[in-house]
């Protein structure tokens, strides 16, 4: 059988890190969201759907990496 693997940080299952574009260095911050493009504020970057592009050069979720705070 199958389980997906879950990691909880602090009990908190939403991963609120910012992320950062490595193409362009535009950094998605799940606070603010992107509300050009449909994503309301407090959508964590794992919840982004997997078509989202980066606003500003059109990379993929792929390439984007956790901003460590
Ligand atoms: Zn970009």
């Amino acid at each position: 059988m199958a389980i997906e693997m879950y990691k909880p940080e602090n009990g908190d299952s939403k991963d609120m890190r910012p992320f950062r574009c490595v193409v362009c260095g535009y950094v998605y911050g799940p606070k603010v969201g992107d509300p050009e493009n449909n994503v309301p504020p407090g959508t964590p970057f794992s919840d982004l759907p997997d078509d989202w592009l980066c606003p500003l050069c059109g990379a993929g979720k792929s390439l984007f990496t956790a901003v460590e705070e």
